[in-house]
């Protein structure tokens, strides 16, 4: 097949990628979900024509969304993550041992299924005999919940489509009263050059909500604008210091995070700055 060209559009913006083949296309009941082989950056995931990874970056954001918590937290043993179904998070939480409990919830079980097949190095996480899966909607899953998990992830989509009650105050809420006390959330914060009012929007809501909150870079150079962020918060001291060292098993394996990154990551531009204290 002759190479070809895939552009992710969005607010007046373009990220395009050299692809070489088309592996999968599929509608499921929620998104459409289609997958390549690039030129240069490995498989490419798109949902809704929006990029979700590629196997040439996903460390970083994978790491950090699931890092950020975990060392925020001095014990965490119960995780949840809502969305993710690709299972980079999964992957991630997995080499912690300390955890107990991996918990998923997923909306779009095709979405496993396509990363299952076509991902094996990212939904390898789901190989860990800790993680159980539900198939739900991340807002309804964590209502009924009740101080139940120390770290809750949500890997979402934008608020477009289904991730758009992941991105509202009650949600938010909710994931307070989900929380063992102490625990810290970590959510997929969106670029402040493509999305500056999600970014000051999330922030406040979680300032309301919680005791400590602070938005984290992650240099992504396959999401429009080379980056995005994660909202972290939570009833502690300071969730932008990390409670605990990295084993140095753990270590040797990250690519992407590390302890003075964990500090660094919420030391925000002036612009930001200004969104965050909106
Ligand atoms: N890292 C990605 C990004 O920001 O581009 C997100 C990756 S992950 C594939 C996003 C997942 O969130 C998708 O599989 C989608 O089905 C799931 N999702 C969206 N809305 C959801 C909801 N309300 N509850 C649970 N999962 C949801």
């Amino acid at each position: 097949m002759a190479d070809f060209w895939v552009t992710e559009a969005m607010n007046g913006f373009g990220m395009t990628v050299q692809v070489e083949a088309e592996l999968c296309r599929r509608q499921s009941k929620y998104q459409k979900i289609e997958l390549y082989q690039t030129k240069k950056l490995g498989r490419l995931l798109l949902l809704d024509g929006i990029i979700q990874l590629t196997d040439f970056d996903e460390f970083a954001y994978h790491e950090m969304l699931a890092n950020l918590p975990m060392f925020a937290h001095d014990n965490p043993r119960r995780a949840l993550v809502i969305g993710g179904g690709d299972g980079g998070v999964l992957r991630e939480l997995g080499r912690h041992p300390e955890l107990e409990t991996i918990d998923i919830c997923e909306i779009d079980e095709e979405v496993i299924n396509v990363a299952r097949e076509f991902l094996p190095e990212i939904s390898c996480g789901y190989d860990d005999p800790r993680v159980r899966v539900h198939i739900a909607d991340g807002s309804e899953f964590v209502k009924d919940k009740p101080e139940s998990y120390d770290v809750i992830i949500v890997d979402s989509t934008d608020p477009g489509g289904p991730g758009a009650p992941l991105f509202g105050e009650a949600f938010y809420r909710d994931m307070k009263r989900a929380l063992r006390p102490g625990g810290v959330i970590a959510t997929q914060a969106e670029s402040p050059y493509l999305l500056p009012e999600i970014v000051a929007r999330l922030n406040a809501v979680s300032k309301r909500i919680f005791r400590s909150t602070g938005y984290a870079s992650i240099m992504v150079p396959t999401y429009p604008t080379g980056m995005i962020g994660a909202c972290v918060a939570g009833d502690r001291e300071d969730v932008r210091i990390p409670a605990r060292p990295i084993p140095p098993e753990l270590a040797r394996q990250l690519r992407y995070y590390n302890t003075e990154l964990h500090r660094a990551a919420f030391t925000t531009p002036n612009f930001v700055t200004r969104l965050l204290n909106a």
